[in-house]
């Protein structure tokens, strides 16, 4: 019997269970002060001993909790502007839907227009170098507080507001995984404005602080860090564009509000996705025209299967009969929903993740051969869609049983055709 099936006491655990839920907080918080510390020094490598954490001066600056919670409560403001539409995420256990501000990428526009203006006005943006190991401190201490807080606020709502997998009773896993499902404060969903707004849009900040830090130092920025901040700005401002198709995702369908998304969005996000312009800081790289324009291009391909295959599978929930993707093959399932077997999801499992892999190397190639700190990122990713992957396969085997089947069958790739 699987998951959905099961009690909740008895659910099935997730990422290594109650040893995954307690060695996991420990580990990637001084995992992320690491690779910070290792970004900046001159050797770059991940195997040097001892390992080079930033120094305990380093770790704390008086300015570090005013930019941080300035800039978490700007968004939090920016999300209750009025602007963009309001759209309805899936059904609930309930049978409601919530309702959330579509609005994420004006709050983008807005964000970035601001620190220009501050930036015109000569504020020093490169100076978020020397503050990145005390901000990510700040970050990972206002990270466990909140989960804590998600945690104990959690005991006051209803048993039909848990995540599926989060209430089991134990109580590390749980303040781990998440134990309510949509945490609101009156309207304001604490999940939802994590996903996507101050973690994600800080990435893109930092990266322009950074590139600012390199312009300081050699006099203008290097074509390495600009394709760099450029690939990475695209693909935050694509997702804020398309911020609706988070109402579908997982993070917000399925899993709990707990230390694992909170750690994901706050910290994780923001301090480890901008390693390479944190590396190319401190080791500058040459980068040749042609070398540019192949990974130009290898971004463009990665962008344009990550961007078709998730808006054709988008299209086809909202609207199966829609023009566009009413002609695709596909198989029906007992649920009513039918499952795509023809176009993009015929090709491999996920032509997203497959996608997004493409981009996540074209991110570190800027960065040259000479080090493996800059390919952190798509080695870690790879990992994390395998491992999403296989977590997803379970849901949709528990959802859709033997149509689920069939379509493995038909479609065998998971993301790499031919390969995985
Ligand atoms: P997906 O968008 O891949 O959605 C998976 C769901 O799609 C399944 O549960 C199922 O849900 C539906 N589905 C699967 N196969 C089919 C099919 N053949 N036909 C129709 N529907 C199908 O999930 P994710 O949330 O994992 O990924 C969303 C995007 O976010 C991806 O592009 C991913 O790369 C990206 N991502 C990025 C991260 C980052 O840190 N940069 C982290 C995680 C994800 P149902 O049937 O219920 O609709």
């Amino acid at each position: 019997m699987k998951r959905a099936d099961k009690s909740s006491h008895t659910v099935e655990r997730e990422f290594g269970g109650t040893l995954g839920a307690v060695c996991i907080p420990v580990f990637l918080p001084l995992t992320v002060l690491f690779l910070i510390g290792v970004s900046r020094t001159p050797s770059a490598s991940l195997f040097q001993w001892p390992p080079p954490f930033p120094s305990s001066e380093q770790l704390w600056h008086p300015l570090v909790p005013v930019l941080l919670l300035g800039w978490i409560g700007l968004h939090a403001l920016l999300y209750l502007l009025p602007l963009g539409k309001m759209s309805e995420g899936l059904e609930l256990k309930n049978k409601t839907r919530l309702k959330y501000p579509i609005n994420g990428f004006h709050a983008m526009c807005i964000s970035v227009g601001l620190i220009l203006l501050l930036l015109k006005l000569g504020a020093p943006l490169g100076r978020l170098f020397e503050l990145l190991p005390p901000l990510a401190v700040c970050a990972i201490v206002l990270s466990f507080f909140f989960s804590v807080f998600l945690y104990a606020r959690s005991f006051s709502v209803p048993s039909d507001a848990l995540a599926p997998g989060g209430n089991t009773g134990n109580h590390l896993y749980d303040f781990f995984i998440g134990r309510e499902l949509n945490p609101r404060i009156q309207d304001f969903d604490l999940k939802y404005f994590c996903e996507l707004r101050p973690g994600l849009i800080g990435w893109v900040v930092i990266n322009l602080g950074l590139l600012m830090k390199e312009a300081e130092l050699q006099g203008s920025p290097s074509l390495a860090m600009v394709l760099v901040n450029g690939f990475q700005l695209l693909y935050v401002g694509d997702a804020l564009w398309n911020e609706e198709a988070v109402l579908s995702t997982m993070d917000i369908v399925h899993d709990g509000f707990g230390f694992m998304l909170v750690f994901g969005d706050l910290v994780w996000v923001p301090f480890t996705y901008s390693l390479q312009a944190a590396f190319l800081v401190v080791h500058p790289q040459s980068l040749s025209w042609f070398g540019a324009a192949v990974i130009i291009a290898l971004n463009g391909i990665g962008y344009y299967i990550f961007r078709s295959s998730n808006s054709q599978k988008n299209q086809f929930r909202r609207d199966p009969n829609h023009p566009k993707v009413s002609k695709l093959k596909t198989i029906p399932t007992a649920s009513g929903k039918k499952l795509l077997v023809s176009g993009w999801w015929g090709f491999v499992r996920h032509p997203n993740y497959l996608g997004d892999l493409l981009m996540a190397l074209a991110w570190s190639l800027p960065c040259g051969f000479s080090n493996l700190l800059p390919y952190f990122y798509v080695i870690y990713f790879t990992i994390l869609l395998i491992h999403r992957e296989a977590r997803d396969d379970r849901q949709c085997k528990i959802k859709y049983g033997a149509s689920w089947d069939s379509y493995c069958k038909q479609v065998p790739y998971r993301i790499f055709p031919y390969i995985y």
